[in-house]
């Protein structure tokens, strides 16, 4: 006997049970080690920080990294998955800021370094309870009792290691140079963090600038510019960021584009000709024509002298090492700065004069170096003005109205507006990034270019077009990774420096610190974190001064993208990692922006270490929106709890909605809707098959054999278990090729046909009284159907797998694997698929459903029966096994006969009272006139009908017989007497009794095709 199985299922209860039972039984522990000694399926975990609540992205990308690898352990893999937490980095340190109330470094200074720290140790396990609950509770099996933590002395060990490979071969450097910069965070971010943070839609000032042109300057050009000398000349440059403007040094045009000098009032204005329009100067005079070329050499007037605001005024070439610059010692006063021609003048926007800032901007800053500008950088490393401008001490953002003003009283604006664009933010506290010249550490990883690009073709990603189009591109447009961050809570970067010399070293472990000559300033127990690691001093080799570590961390995208190697302590531990297989991983999984992200950085370190890639496959999820499709965020309000979702649906409900709703790769909106939907659609569909079959089986005491060859007495079996093999090559195909949604979608479909074609069509056979072949039969076909669900579905719904493998097999065979995640995956048996068959039932199928349409389009119950059904099918073949299928046709449309026509219009006219479905190639014509004789049919069909409503209503068992009681008008009793077997055998009545039944017996009044009557049910005692 099965435990019985109501069809009201509370599917969280049942999970939670299922949750002990695996507990109990270190079933997932089981299904790794039951697998030691077959090939090994890697899945690396990217790591996510605990210092905060998981989300419903978080589950969804948690369910991915389950499926895959609970698909291989049954396959037979050895499957071992080790949790990881990522520690490090600006979002823990914000955190703590905020608890703190600070908003800037110097308070984190003051605060002390070694307690900041400590504090950021205690807050990146905050949430750890809730991370290791929900992972457990959604099914989501690895290894969370022996996690890699990046924050390991360890760990950053490894790290290290890997910094010094990367030095060694010459690929590590400090360069000055432009990056983007958080003035809140006071640190560089790298490309891919800046990749992560774009705003749209962002709004700016829109500003034309005038530059004076210095009259003695024009005058070395010579009368070129054909004007009079006495008015003024301006060129004019267009800007969104006026800030920058007090470090302009320099002017660029295009050599090869048309320039105007154009006579407004009383001065000459100078811009680009093509330009002229988009800028409102077309109705001007222009009184020169020229190429860009000619105004090269030309000087004007800086807009803001940087000897009058007490700024420093420096000249390239700047120092590279340590930052040593040069100081300009020209003439303070009659400063004039150039027009230079370059490159990226572009002809689109602005005015073709471009302003030229080399301390805020890359290609200005190149400008710089290449014509030996100026190099004024009036903004300090929290965005504030320095010096004594206007505007002094104001953050820059906030200057730009000021600083507009300033020149507008000044005479020097020509036009302002606003514009929205794009522009970067801090992906972590959202402070708009600012381009700056600094020094910062460099990993030259264009030097690994071409690798990075032959490696990515080793690599399958799911979707496709990621690998070329998304990571394609991004190492396409490779450039060298910042990746030193001036902060605190990070891995320390090993580079010590010589005080005295300013000679640099960079270190690789700890046992080669400790054996430096004059090494100091050890504690124990030791932490590798700064303050302590900044003690740590040893003896510079060439001038016998101390080194210093130098004051910055690395970014903690190295440090999980470090992982395949950190996570074991590799060289010093594990140092067969490459060669036992445990390296590179099968299998990762992330969201998107994790192509940027953890994707990136693991496969460029594992380049630049190993020179291959570090993972196989990846499926790369799309973002997850709310249901309007607007980003979830906690200040809007719409961010979906997924706890919630979970007491209320369950795991499963959750899983199968995140494997079937879109394809892994499509951005989905979620919202509880869509989950409801799944377990209605699906979920529900399969519980009720299962509820079923044991409800049925329990009663005929059916049990399974193991030894038994399935003998099919109906061709239905034979079909079931045919579409159940084909199932079976569908599902390893897809799970194989990293696609669980049209694995899934198989399974739904396949769900779908046992539930409504093949159960619906064989209740008869359930319910019937004898015990023959037939029945036992349709048993043994449904539990095959049933138990290799349970196994297929095991990587996706874990625990209705579970459930119905425990009911079904463990209970009838106690040897077997005692879960279903210890059982090898089904292997399908071709021999048992029948293509002709499967064709056959979905022409029935097809042909069935548009004979249903056609009943509904007349309004005609299916259990009225009519006399014809004309069809029109689409090839000869088809009309053949017409003939073969002709009763089961019959029976679903619930006609007498069925005719093949070729031309069903023709039919419909001749038929007075008929119906046509179009489904394109078949076409069907219902005869809907109802003669005498089928409308009694109809009747009698429709009491036992009511009959089956009552017998449900009156609480009596699917088993129990009954006495039926009636009283009508003539006709009714009429069709009573006429459809008495047939009523009987229906209902399980062993008597149809025409009186008024006595006293506490269930009793209804009917009004049926206009005719009373009153029915009565009794159980038999
Ligand atoms: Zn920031
Ligand atoms: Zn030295």
């Amino acid at each position: 006997m099965f435990h019985s199985v109501n069809s009201k299922v509370n599917f969280p209860q049942v999970e939670e049970n299922i949750l002990n039972f695996w507990r109990n039984n270190n079933v997932f522990e089981r299904s790794v080690e039951s697998r030691r000694g077959g090939p090994r399926f890697v899945l690396y975990e990217g790591p996510p920080t605990a210092n905060g609540s998981p989300g419903i992205h978080h589950v969804l990308s948690r369910v991915f990294k389950d499926i895959i690898p609970r698909y291989k352990a049954m396959k037979g893999y050895y499957t071992p998955r080790i949790a990881g937490w990522d520690t490090h980095g600006l979002p823990v340190e914000l955190e703590v800021e905020r608890e703190l109330g600070f908003s800037s470094k110097a308070e984190i200074e003051e605060y002390g370094v070694d307690r900041f720290n400590t504090r950021c140790r205690e807050s990146v396990f905050g949430y750890l309870k809730e991370w290791e609950a929900m992972t457990e509770r959604i099914a989501f099996w690895v290894d969370l009792k022996h996690p890699y933590i990046t924050m390991d002395n360890k760990y950053i060990e490894t790290v290290w290691w890997a910094i010094k490979q990367m030095w060694d071969k010459g690929l590590v450097y400090q360069g000055y140079r432009v990056t983007p910069h958080c003035p809140r965070c006071g640190t560089s971010l790298s490309s891919h963090e800046v990749a992560l943070g774009y705003q749209d839609n962002v709004e700016d000032p829109s500003v034309y600038i005038k530059f004076k042109v210095v009259p003695n300057t024009l005058v070395a050009v010579g009368r070129l510019l054909n004007i009079d000398i006495n008015k003024p000349a301006y060129f004019l440059a267009w800007t969104t960021t006026p800030w920058t403007l007090p470090g302009n040094t320099a002017l660029a045009v295009a050599a090869d584009a048309d320039y105007a000098v154009v006579e407004i009032d009383n001065e000459y204005l100078i811009l680009a000709d093509a330009l002229r329009g988009s800028v409102g100067l077309e109705d001007y005079k222009v009184v020169k024509g020229l190429k860009g070329r000619d105004l090269v050499g030309i000087g004007y007037e800086p807009l803001y002298n940087p000897h009058k605001y007490s700024v420093g005024r420096e000249h390239f070439p700047l120092g590279t090492e340590a930052g040593v610059h040069k100081t300009r010692s020209e003439p303070q006063g009659g400063l004039t700065y150039p027009v230079i021609d370059t490159d990226f003048v572009s002809m689109e926007e602005g005015t073709g004069i471009v302003h030229v800032a080399p301390a805020y901007g890359e290609v200005d800053f190149e400008a710089g170096m290449y014509h030996e500008l100026d190099f004024v950088h009036p903004v300090d490393l929290q965005g504030n003005i320095i010096g004594s401008y206007p505007f002094s001490g104001k953050f820059v953002k906030d200057a730009d109205p000021l600083i507009i003003d300033d020149l507008k009283s000044r005479g020097l604006l020509y036009r302002s507006e606003r514009i929205r664009h794009t522009y970067p933010f801090c992906w972590r506290c959202e402070a708009p990034l600012l381009y700056y010249a600094k020094q910062t550490w460099y990993i030259k990883t264009t030097a690994v270019k071409e690798s990075l690009i032959a490696g990515n073709n080793e690599i399958n990603w799911y979707p496709e077009h990621i690998k070329y189009g998304r990571f394609g591109d991004w190492l396409e447009n490779n450039v060298d990774w910042a990746f030193s961050r001036e902060r605190y809570w990070g891995t320390p970067l090993n580079i010590w420096c010589c005080e005295s010399c300013g000679r640099y070293e960079c270190v690789g472990s700890v046992k080669d610190l400790e054996e430096k000559a004059g090494f100091a300033g050890l504690k124990e127990p030791s932490d590798l974190h700064r303050p302590f690691v900044d003690e740590l001093t040893f003896d510079c080799p060439k001038c016998g001064a101390k080194m210093r570590r130098v004051p910055e961390v690395i970014d903690c995208w190295f440090d999980s993208g470090a992982m395949p190697v950190a996570q074991w302590h590799y060289p010093f531990e594990n140092n067969t990692l490459l060669e036992d297989g445990r390296f590179p991983a099968d299998y990762i999984c992330e969201a998107v922006d994790q192509t940027r992200g953890w994707f990136y950085s693991l496969h460029a370190i594992s380049t630049l270490l190993f020179n291959r890639p570090c993972f196989n496959n990846v499926i790369c999820l799309g973002h997850i929106l709310d249901a309007k499709g607007e980003k979830m965020s906690k200040t809007k309000g719409n961010v979906v709890e997924p706890w919630a979702i979970i007491d209320k649906y369950g795991a499963d409900a959750l899983r199968w909605y995140c494997f079937t709703a879109s394809p892994p790769g499509n951005v989905r909106r979620f919202s509880e809707k869509s989950v409801a939907e799944v377990t209605r659609r699906f979920l529900l569909t399969l519980w009720n098959v299962y509820s079923f079959f044991v409800t049925y089986a329990n009663i005929d005491r059916f049990t399974p054999d193991a030894e038994a060859t399935l003998s099919f007495h109906s061709e239905l079996d034979k079909w079931i278990i045919s579409e159940l093999n084909q199932l079976i090559i569908d599902v390893d195909t897809a799970l194989d090729g990293y696609n669980p949604t049209e694995a899934g979608r198989k399974i739904e479909n396949f769900v779908n046909d046992l539930s409504n074609w093949y159960v619906r069509r064989s209740r008869r056979r359930f319910w019937k009284s004898e015990n023959d072949a037939d029945k036992l039969s349709a048993y043994t076909t449904l539990y095959e159907c049933l138990v290799t669900l349970s196994k297929l579905l095991a990587p996706f719904t874990p625990f209705l797998a579970e459930e119905l493998y425990q009911n079904l097999v463990c209970s009838a065979f106690p040897e077997a694997p005692n879960s279903v995640h210890l059982a090898d995956f089904p292997v399908v048996d071709v021999t048992k698929i029948d293509k002709r068959l499967s064709a056959d039932t979905l022409l029935v199928m097809k042909i069935s459903s548009l004979g249903r349409a056609a009943r509904s389009q007349a309004g005609i119950k299916v259990r009225q029966p009519l006399a014809k059904l004309f069809v029109k099918t689409a090839s000869r073949v088809q009309n053949n096994a017409l003939k073969r299928l002709e009763s089961q046709i019959l029976e679903e449309v619930n006609v007498q006969a069925l005719d093949i026509v070729d031309d069903p219009k023709v039919v419909l006219e001749r038929l007075k009272g008929g119906r046509l479905a179009d489904g394109g190639e078949i076409i069907v014509v219902l005869d809907t006139n109802i003669p005498p004789e089928l409308a009694a049919e109809g009747l009698a069909r429709e009491i036992v009908h009511r009959l089956q409503i009552m017998r449900r209503s009156a609480g009596f068992d699917i088993a129990d017989y009954i006495t039926t009681y009636y009283q009508g008008e003539a006709y009714m009793r009429k069709v009573m007497v006429d459809f008495a077997d047939y009523i009987r055998q229906e209902t399980l009545s062993r008597q149809l009794i025409e009186e008024v039944p006595g006293e506490g017996v269930f009793t209804e009044s009917y009004k049926l095709g206009g005719y009373d009557i009153l029915l009565a049910v009794k159980r038999l005692g």
